[in-house]
């Protein structure tokens, strides 16, 4: 009856604002760059979106309200942020009924001066101000409501993946010198435990099979709670949803992570063998200036005891270069980092300076970016070697993969140490877990037949 007022009143609107196409519908696009907690921030607006009535447009110009998600972590996604917002302001002028909201870390306390910017921007709101986007739809008497966009939403349709993200706290409070996140997404702030053990379940009922847990640093998850539970009691609490079959976690931070935690994966079936743990330099003065909190003697004996105790786990890493003053010699470093602990994936960025961070106060950026571009292909082509070492030892063996859909006319799906695997098969494979023997690798891939 609910949804029903809400189409009602959706169409209502449609009308008064001349909507497009011959739909009868309001759409929405949203436009999401930048990392996992944006996804599943745009998934949880589009859900709250679909409920009241809105259809997913295809494109910016099939819409009538479009959303954009934005990331500034680094000066290219701040560009393309802009050239985005520089594209929807001529469609705006072409449209003028167009309504564009924008979230996500590119919207800072000055929401004035960004107003001031973006005058087409109808509406800023900080990542996850939800109550910021409920007051600007009761205005235009679009009927969102704080129990939609909550968890445990339970009449928001879930998409076609079998896959989930669950974001477990939100904001950070460890002030990297070099990052802008906590700035614009604040301190830490945990979800409670029963809240998200009510979320999954909902969704498990929904034909959730993975879920991954998110947060800027996991680690972290519930010191502000009440009995203070941390990450390996969510874990154990989550693993005993039936029907649920893998559990995923990310990020974590080398100078938290702790040997609960890793007992924990190496003890519960359903958590998966696969950790990322970004160490950002492979050198202590760097590691300093960066404000990190932890030295390579202590991640140089971190890695070695996570591999003990789960044989099986594949590890992810985050390396930036040319971080301010960062020497050959320190660079050489960081290379020789990685041809020791042998990641089985390396996200590799050049520095750029944030405005208001503390590497963009107190450091010159004096590593020109020739030389970054250097630093970052040497390290490219070094990592595309190992990787596909790694990979090729899974020539001829038999990986579970958890099938999420289908690309160029192949299933995709991951195995459990985080492997994107194709194969091809005449089967409805989507959600199912399959059993695949590898037969080729490369550096980013496996393909493979289904074992039958
Ligand atoms: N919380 C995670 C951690 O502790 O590393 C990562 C979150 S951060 C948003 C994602 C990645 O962006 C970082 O690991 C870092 O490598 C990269 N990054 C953040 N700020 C950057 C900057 N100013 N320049 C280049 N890369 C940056
Ligand atoms: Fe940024 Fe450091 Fe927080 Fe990660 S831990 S989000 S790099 S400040």
């Amino acid at each position: 009856m609910l949804k029903i007022k809400q189409e009602t009143k959706i169409k209502q609107l449609y009308n008064q604002r001349g909507g497009k196409g011959n739909s009868t519908m309001l759409r929405y696009f949203i436009w999401t760059i930048g990392c996992q907690m944006n996804k599943a921030e745009s998934q949880q607006i589009a859900g709250c979106l679909d409920s009241v009535g809105y259809r997913a447009a295809i494109s910016f110009s099939n819409a009538d309200l479009v959303i954009l998600n934005t990331c500034v972590v680094r000066q290219s996604a701040e560009n393309k942020v802009l050239g985005t917002l520089g594209l929807l302001k001529g469609l705006k002028n072409k449209h003028p009924h167009l309504q564009i909201l924008v979230t996500g870390c590119l919207v800072d306390s000055d929401t004035q001066e960004l107003k001031r910017r973006f005058p087409h921007v109808d509406l800023l709101f900080k990542p996850g101000d939800y109550p910021e986007l409920i007051a600007w739809g009761q205005k235009q008497g679009i009927p969102i409501q704080q129990r939609l966009l909550g968890y445990a939403r339970n009449d928001v349709r879930v998409a076609s993946s079998p896959c989930a993200l669950i974001p477990i706290i939100q904001g950070c409070d460890n002030f990297c010198s070099y990052c802008i996140v906590p700035y614009r997404r604040g301190r830490e702030v945990s979800r409670p435990l029963g809240e998200i053990v009510r979320e999954v379940e909902e969704l498990v009922r929904r034909g959730i099979k993975e879920i991954t847990l998110l947060g800027q640093n996991v680690d972290s998850y519930g010191h502000d709670l009440p009995g203070h539970p941390d990450l390996a009691d969510l874990l154990n609490a989550l693993s005993s949803i039936d029907d649920l079959l893998r559990i995923r976690f990310l990020t974590n931070h080398p100078k938290d992570i702790n040997l609960k935690l890793i007992d924990t994966v190496a003890s519960v079936n359903k958590v998966c063998e696969h950790l990322e743990l970004p160490v950002q330099a492979g050198d202590d003065d760097i590691l300093r200036a960066m404000r990190r909190e932890y030295t390579m003697e202590r991640y140089r004996e971190l890695v070695p005891t996570i591999r003990r105790k789960i044989p099986q786990i594949s590890l992810s890493t985050d390396i930036i270069v040319g971080f301010p003053g960062e020497t050959e010699e320190q660079f050489e470093h960081s290379l020789s980092l990685l041809k020791e602990m042998r990641f089985d994936v390396v996200h590799a960025a050049a520095y750029s300076p944030r405005p208001g961070t503390i590497a963009c106060r107190e450091y010159q950026d004096n590593i020109t970016a020739e030389v970054k571009k250097e630093r970052l292909d040497k390290i490219e082509e070094l990592q595309a070697a190992i990787a596909s070492e790694i990979n090729s030892q899974l020539q001829g063996k038999e990986v579970e993969v958890l099938v999420e859909g289908r690309k160029k006319g192949k299933w995709f799906g991951r195995s459990r140490s985080n492997k994107l695997v194709f194969f091809e098969d005449a089967g409805d494979w989507l959600g199912q877990l399959a059993r695949i023997q590898i037969e080729k690798t490369s550096p980013w891939s496996l393909k493979g037949e289904v074992k039958k």
